[in-house]
């Protein structure tokens, strides 16, 4: 999710600007200790792509203050977080010592940068606008975030200087792809074809590698389904039985393609070194877990061993305490409707996305009861939480500096989102903001 940076002297517009683009959405406003200033966050949405805004002026344009050194600190601080730089003068006054200033720092940094001349409200004022071009930062953009005029043609602009990620296209797709991964032997296979039915030709074998992978494509409950590398499947049960190391390797091939990922374990021996390691590496590539505890009909005292199972799951899964389950039995055939329902459960999972708001509430509260860790006279601060993304479900959480989040306070605010928010059957990604770039 692109961040959007409002910087510029005091009393151009700043914060006129930010209320037009977020309105009254502001989820969260920072205090800069030692001042009355604030730095504001808030989202905002244009051509079906969403955008962070910081509003580095806040709320005091009353006044006007010189070129301070707490203004030049801010503009700074800005630049690190921002994609894309807004610089905004006042076209009814024309350049001044204080824009140079600003315009100086500016020209230092690397950031994309659009120069945006605000209170532009008439034919007069626009031609004035002329005279910034001795900023040497462009053409000015002129607008009137008051009165709302030139908005549109501002977003355009900031649009193009944030290119989009191959993601977005990929999303546009409305097709579920799962993989079904386990070790050799636990009846990958044998579900594929449970799945399939006896009569369907699915797999037309292309000759030549055994790297090429051939998926399956096929509906079920009005969604389009893509079972990845099936061709993988099937040659790794009849020829490639015992090859352990590759088998691992093809499976992680299909796990990143995937949107959720069909583990296949065998309920009479579950659990190997083997399994844990492929479900972590669906963690690990944040992806939907369905674990099909196979071969059912050679357990013994199913009812018995079906809550040892449960337990047993738990404890080796610890890292993914959201993985569905299923029984199954490939051969009988049963538990093979209900898997694909789960995977589909997973799926919506990873498109649901969480009111902003609500998301900070959560985050203050959990901030409430653990004050975020320090080092030395550091302490990690927490500004704005926001969910950038589905499919997987992405959190940005804007911080002071993201290398005071260390590991454990990471996944507690992980767990605190979860335990709000649930998103049964996948794994989500938080991810830290701050002024060193980190991910
Ligand atoms: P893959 O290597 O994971 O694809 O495993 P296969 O599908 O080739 O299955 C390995 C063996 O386990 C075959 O002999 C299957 O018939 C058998 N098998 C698979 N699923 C089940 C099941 O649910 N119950 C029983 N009893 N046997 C199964």
């Amino acid at each position: 999710m692109p961040v959007v940076a409002i910087v510029g002297r005091p009393n151009v517009g700043k914060s006129a600007l930010f209320n037009r683009l977020v309105g009254s959405r502001v989820a969260l406003v920072e205090d800069l200790p030692g001042t009355t200033r604030d730095r504001l966050y808030g989202e905002f949405e244009w051509r079906e792509r969403r955008y962070v805004l910081i509003d580095t002026g806040g709320l005091d344009e009353s006044g006007e203050i010189a070129f301070s050194p707490l203004v030049r600190q801010q503009i700074l601080e800005a630049l690190q977080q921002a994609d894309v730089v807004l610089f905004m003068v006042d076209a009814t006054a024309g350049v001044t010592a204080a824009d140079e200033e600003v315009a100086d720092l500016l020209r230092r940094s690397s950031k994309p940068l659009l120069l945006v001349a605000n209170k532009a409200d008439n034919a007069a004022r626009e031609q004035a606008a002329v005279s910034f071009y001795e900023l040497g930062i462009g053409d000015p953009i002129t607008v009137s975030a008051y009165h709302g005029l030139g908005i549109g043609d501002l977003l355009d602009a900031i649009a193009t200087l944030v290119p989009a990620t191959g993601d977005e296209t990929v999303q546009a797709v409305d097709e579920v792809r799962i993989a079904i991964v386990g070790r050799p032997n636990v009846g990958k296979s044998a579900i594929l074809n449970a799945i399939l039915g006896e009569e369907r030709v699915i797999v037309s074998e292309v000759p030549g590698t055994t790297r090429d992978a051939i998926d399956t494509v096929f509906s079920f409950h009005d969604r389009q389904l893509r079972l990845i590398d099936t061709a993988g499947i099937r040659r790794r049960g009849k020829v490639e039985r015992g090859v352990e190391k590759h088998s691992v390797m093809r499976s992680q091939d299909a796990i990143d393609r995937c949107d959720v990922a069909i583990l296949v374990v065998e309920a009479n021996n579950p659990f190997t070194a083997q399994d844990v390691h492929v479900a972590g590496y669906v963690d690990k590539a944040v992806k939907g877990l369905v674990v099909a505890l196979n071969k059912w009909d050679l357990v013994a005292n199913p009812e018995g061993e079906a809550t040892h199972l449960l337990k047993l799951t738990k404890a080796k899964l610890r890292f993914a305490p959201w993985a569905l389950m299923a029984y199954t039995s490939a051969l009988t055939p049963r538990g093979m409707p209900r898997l694909l329902d789960l995977a589909l459960e997973a799926h919506e999972e990873r498109q649901r996305r969480v009111p902003t708001a609500g998301l900070n509430a959560v985050i203050r509260q959990a901030l409430a009861k653990h004050s975020p860790p320090t080092e030395g006279k550091r302490q990690l601060k927490v500004f704005y939480v926001t969910q950038a993304e589905v499919n997987p479900p992405t959190f940005v959480v804007f911080v002071n500096d993201p290398d005071l989040a260390h590991f454990s306070f990471r996944r507690y605010l992980e767990n605190q989102i979860r335990g709000a928010f649930g998103f049964p059957g996948t794994a989500i990604r938080v991810i830290f903001r701050g002024r060193s770039e980190e991910t």
